[in-house]
């Protein structure tokens, strides 16, 4: 009995000393971000001298050159490039322009849905059907819907917290209603924009054709004016509303890309990883700052964090830019396909691509029950104090999302921001530097590499 009390309170001590140790070096962490952070300068160089980089771009090329200069001016153990063919797709010199033809002529804003194909060289007008759903066009029939536009004029579902849920449900307007209306005849697409927010801002983003269907031209018009076109539809005094469209928008061959790579190598495992990203490729509206320039930096910046720390992590530790997440996955893919080439063990991937806002936690998916609760008890109220105590279950993200498949054992985690304001920027000519809070950024930065150090340090079972 003594023996056992004894032994028992020798294992107290221990584990009050691991979690001493473990709240001593995330604050010095925090310490080293909040003072010496570079990340923030770092988006300021990638929004400012490079700018828009959809995948296949001359920016995309430049964007990876910086990204392995960046890396390599750390110091890590090793950089490297993965060799990828990306999609290219070219939004087109000319302007975009849309028009509504009621009673009077109304411009407004429109952005073509990245991968769709462009109008007729004079652009189309035709009459507008509006839909609330995919459903909808199979209960309308080709016979309503034949030689129209039709306009997917769904709103953000206010109900939801977390914005990413609206953002989900409301998307197959997007990624299908293009491929769905063009079965029932349709000769256009205009889909009011994935936002709450109430601007005229038109959101791009990609749009998915299905294999030898008819592909249509496709845009993204913005929340006021998808309000407005409603309005004049519904107006029964109106002759009937038509809608006037042209972009210029081409997929052109395959490109040459790269996924970039900084390693840190494990001195237990070096054949077992930690890996953390975001997406080095954004729209071609603006800077892709919020999406997903912080997602990068804040990932570079977490290895800095451990490597000037002094921290000789038992795992390596990687930061992957990944290109392509916007149209293609192909980085995601390439990386998760090279790992397997390599007979590499991925423990955990975290991927930061929901914008640099404050954070509040992180989401892993697929795990179990027993897991989320024992990381909770042991890693929240380390992580609490920070503002990044939420631990809950949700998704990875889709760059890290492919590993799932080759590595069974890797436990995908998403880096978990304020997600209020993520979609008034999103995909849109406003995602500028000017709208990343330097102080909330280097918040998530540092909480990620806190989250890397507990996990390389404890393992994650
Ligand atoms: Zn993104």
């Amino acid at each position: 009995m003594k023996i056992k009390l004894t032994l028992l309170s020798s294992l107290i001590l221990v584990s009050g000393l691991v979690k001493a140790q473990d709240s001593l070096m995330i604050r010095n962490i925090y310490d080293e971000e909040l003072v010496n952070g570079q990340c923030y300068s770092n988006l300021h160089y990638l929004c400012k001298n490079i700018g828009q980089r959809i995948s296949g771009s001359e920016n995309a090329q430049k964007a990876i050159e910086w990204g392995k200069k960046l890396m390599e001016g750390y110091g890590f153990d090793k950089v490297f490039l993965q060799p990828v063919m990306v999609p290219h797709w070219v939004r087109g010199a000319k302007e975009e322009g849309a028009i509504i033809k009621g009673d009077q002529r109304i411009s407004v804003h429109i952005a073509a849905l990245g991968m769709s194909v462009a109008t007729p060289k004079n652009g189309i007008t035709a009459p507008v059907i509006e839909v609330q759903s995919l459903k909808e066009l199979e209960t309308l029939g080709k016979d309503a819907i034949q030689g129209k536009i039709v306009f997917f004029n769904r709103p953000f579902d206010p109900k939801f917290i977390e914005t990413l849920y609206a953002y989900g449900t409301a998307g197959d307007q997007r990624f299908a209603g293009p491929a769905a209306a063009a079965k029932f005849g349709a000769v256009g697409v205009i889909v009011r924009s994935l936002t709450e927010s109430l601007d005229y801002y038109p959101h791009t983003g990609a749009t998915l054709y299905v294999k030898d269907g008819v592909n249509i031209p496709a845009a993204a018009i913005s929340t006021i004016e998808a309000n407005k076109l409603s309005t004049m539809l519904k107006m029964r005094s109106l002759p009937a509303v038509k809608f006037y469209f042209k972009q210029n928008c081409q997929t052109l061959p395959d490109a040459p890309s790269f996924n970039v790579v900084a390693e840190m190598k494990g001195s237990e495992n070096p054949n077992k990883f930690i890996t953390v990203g975001g997406h080095l490729d954004s729209w071609d509206l603006a800077e892709g700052a919020h999406d997903d320039g912080t997602g990068i930096v804040q990932s570079v910046e977490a290895l800095r964090l451990l490597k000037v720390m002094g921290y000789k992590p038992k795992n390596s530790i990687r930061a992957v830019f990944f290109i392509n997440e916007e149209n293609g996955d192909r980085g995601g893919e390439k990386y998760a396909e090279l790992a397997n080439d390599n007979k590499e063990e991925h423990i955990a991937a975290i991927e930061s691509d929901l914008g640099g806002f404050t954070p509040r936690g992180f989401t892993f998916e697929g795990v179990s029950p027993a897991l989320l609760k024992s990381i909770n008890t042991n890693w929240g109220p380390l992580l609490a104090p920070y503002g990044s105590g939420v631990l809950a279950a949700g998704g990875g993200g889709s760059d890290i999302g492919p590993l799932k498949a080759k590595s069974k054992n890797v436990v995908l985690i998403g880096y978990l921001p304020d997600s209020q304001r993520y979609f008034d920027v999103h995909h849109t000519p406003n995602d500028v530097f000017e709208n990343v809070n330097k102080r909330e950024l280097e918040l998530g930065a540092a909480s990620m590499a806190s989250l890397i150090y507990l996990i390389d340090t404890h393992g994650l079972n």
